[in-house]
């Protein structure tokens, strides 16, 4: 008996939104089909566990099959199948709450024009509607009577019974015209379905199979080839590889499988500079590959570089780039994630919120981390590698977080230094384990490049005494050092900076006594350099040059520079300055004895600024009359 039955309203209106979809992505219809499939397989077994007299063991597939002059698609599967009830509840109303989300956000969205959401979403089984105009399900649910639903997405259904003798679930979609835009028979091709079942569907884990026509050497009576004869074949074949890598025991993976797979996946020629494969069984179980490639992406840096790593449920693909699940510090991390904690009908909100992805971002970010570490101890080259591509984003996770991830990162960050004359890397801790017993702080000095601060005046005392002190080259590393302040309880101090607490009391009084004796010669360089220091002082800093540039309060030189290169329409930043002046140096003493001609000394004062300003890196003003000044000296001179 044929029964006719009307959807349920919201069905309807679903239906209806598939049937004139302005929904791009029609092509997520087979995915949401054998992953139904899949889900009924899953059933199936499960009830054989407990009752296998109902559900005896058997073999799985899901089996795909066209016809073209028919045009039709058939998905069949051998899982739990659908008696009438199932088919009402399941098929005749939207039971699921993605599904009715769905329809929410799609109505907003049609309102507002915004269609962009739209392809977030998976929509089950409706959307077959969206490239078929009739739809026919035939299923049987072990030791029931067998049912068929026929729709044509419209207002209703029909439903009969079926002789279908096993258990499972045949869908067949009997394809739309074929529309300007929209080539609906381009589904019914071979290489169309292999590619859809490839893209989404390649780690289900029952096969996934169809006949596929292949040509084969005809053979002779005693079975060789024979040469130049081919013969077209019927071959069953299984279109996916069922078994994730990330499924499988780590120790059944080798890292060249890994490679591979992370090459293939990534369009990348060059093997991954570090691999991470995780089996994590916690709060929220879940499989991850993680990979660090070696080089930077070529779009890194660009604005429309979307960080993220691909989202699986049950070795099914959910989404391409979720950003959710690394830190904006790991951006240049690839890879994907597999849990059961989500359905494919996720929203993007839904996953946004869900308390399930969070902790697999922490989790993830801890590990990445703890590898990283341990590359670092282990292997020593591959991970100056990791530095000098990605060094400046660690760097960033600690500056951007405010020191907030101090703690976690600190021991990832290397440095040049003034020892490390080949321009290696020196880690916080070797720094560290290298002071001196009186040293009291992490020395550092920054500059525009490692020559520049190479010549920095500062670290002539440095030099002479065997301390160390780091080289930050990188515009990033102070911005990061001050987030940081100190390290392992040893503070930071900048080397350019004007406090001076580490000399000895003899020091201390020698430059007491300087300072008062030449008290007139110190305000007069002051006053005539106008404001453009805070300060002219007599320094302990310095061994053979005679003057240099220090600066107050923590905004140095060269954060300054970085600072209004990046202001947009901020004001301006000034860093405060103070001229030190070596009271050793010969030219030092010229300006002692004209230290009572304050004209003089006036005249000659931006000379002094000028040459420590050279000397830090950096530009100065006036140029001509730089100039202008050192020529009327060398006229003076000969
Ligand atoms: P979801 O898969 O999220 O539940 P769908 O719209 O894809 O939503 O499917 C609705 C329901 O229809 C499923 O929950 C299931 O009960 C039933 N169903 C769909 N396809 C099959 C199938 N091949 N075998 C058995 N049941 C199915
Ligand atoms: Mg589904």
């Amino acid at each position: 008996m044929k029964e006719t039955k009307q959807f349920k309203t919201e069905s309807k209106e679903l239906l209806n939104l598939m049937i004139n979809s302005i929904y791009s992505n029609k092509e997520i219809f087979l995915r949401e089909l054998i992953s139904n499939a899949s889900d009924a397989i899953d059933k199936y077994r499960y009830f054989s566990l407990t009752d296998s007299e109902h559900y005896p063991s058997e073999e799985h597939y899901i089996r795909l099959s066209v016809d073209k002059k028919e045009r039709t698609i058939t998905i069949e599967d051998n899982g739990i199948g659908m008696d009438k009830d199932d088919l009402e509840n399941s098929l005749g109303t939207i039971a699921k709450s993605g599904s009715k989300e769905f329809l929410e956000k799609f109505k907003k969205a049609k309102e507002e024009n915004d269609f962009n959401i739209i392809g977030q979403f998976g929509v089950g089984f409706y959307s077959a509607f969206m490239v078929a105009s009739k739809v026919e399900v035939v299923t049987k649910k072990a030791g029931e009577q067998g049912y068929r639903f026929l729709s044509e997405g419209k207002d209703s259904y029909t439903l009969e019974e079926d002789d279908k003798q096993t258990n499972g679930t045949i869908i067949t979609l009997y394809l739309k015209k074929d529309e300007n835009e929209e080539k609906y028979s381009s589904y019914l091709e071979e290489y169309k379905i292999k590619d859809l079942v490839h893209k989404y569907s390649d780690y289900v884990r029952y096969p996934i199979k169809m006949e596929v026509e292949t040509t084969k050497p005809e053979l002779d009576e005693e079975g060789k080839e024979i040469e130049g004869k081919t013969k077209t074949v019927i071959e069953d074949q299984t279109l996916n590889s069922m078994v994730p890598l990330w499924k499988k025991n780590k120790k059944d993976v080798t890292e060249d499988e890994l490679k591979e797979f992370y090459k293939n996946k990534y369009y990348d020629f060059e093997d991954p500079l570090i691999s991470i494969q995780l089996k994590i069984e916690g709060k929220v179980d879940y499989e991850s590959l993680l990979f660090i490639p070696s080089h930077a992406p070529y779009n890194l840096y660009s604005e429309n570089y979307e960080k993220g790593l691909e989202l699986y449920s049950k070795g099914i693909f959910i989404k391409e780039k979720c950003p959710e699940l690394v830190p904006d510090y790991l951006k240049f991390l690839r890879g994907l994630v597999d849990s059961d904690a989500f359905n494919l009908n996720i929203s993007r909100e839904m996953l946004q919120h869900s308390p399930a992805l969070k902790l697999i971002a922490d989790n993830i970010e801890k590990k990445a981390v703890e590898k990283l570490k341990e590359t670092k101890e282990k292997e020593a080259e591959k991970y100056a590698k990791f530095w000098k591509a990605f060094g400046d984003h660690i760097k960033y996770g600690i500056y951007s977080t405010y020191g907030g991830k101090k703690e976690l990162l600190e021991d990832l960050l290397m440095f040049h230094s003034l020892q490390k004359e080949d321009d290696g890397y020196l880690s916080l801790k070797e720094y560290k384990e290298a002071m001196g017993k009186d040293q009291k702080y992490i020395y550092f000095a920054s500059g525009e490049s490692l020559a520049s601060i190479r010549l920095l005046p500062q670290l002539e005392k440095y030099k002479k005494q065997g301390i160390d002190v780091l080289l930050l080259d990188e515009k990033i590393d102070e911005f990061a050092v001050m987030m940081m302040q100190n390290y392992d309880k040893v503070e930071f101090r900048s080397i350019q900076d004007e406090k001076q607490e580490d000399i000895s009391n003899e020091e201390k009084e020698k430059i007491e006594k300087v300072t008062a004796d030449h008290k007139r010669l110190l305000d007069t360089l002051k006053e005539s350099l106008n404001g453009k220091v805070e300060d002219v002082v007599v320094s302990s800093k310095l061994v053979d040059s005679p003057v240099c540039i220090s600066t107050k309060e923590g905004l140095s030189l060269e954060m300054e520079k970085t600072l209004n290169e990046q202001r947009g329409d901020r004001e301006e930043v000034k860093s405060q300055k103070v001229l030190e002046l070596n009271p050793d140096h010969p030219l030092f003493e010229a300006f002692l004895r004209i230290e009572n001609d304050d004209a003089k000394v006036g005249e000659f004062a931006s000379v002094l600024y000028e040459e420590a300003l050279l000397l830090e890196g950096r530009e100065i003003e006036d140029k001509r009359g730089f100039v202008e000044k050192l020529n009327a000296l060398i006229t003076k001179a000969f």
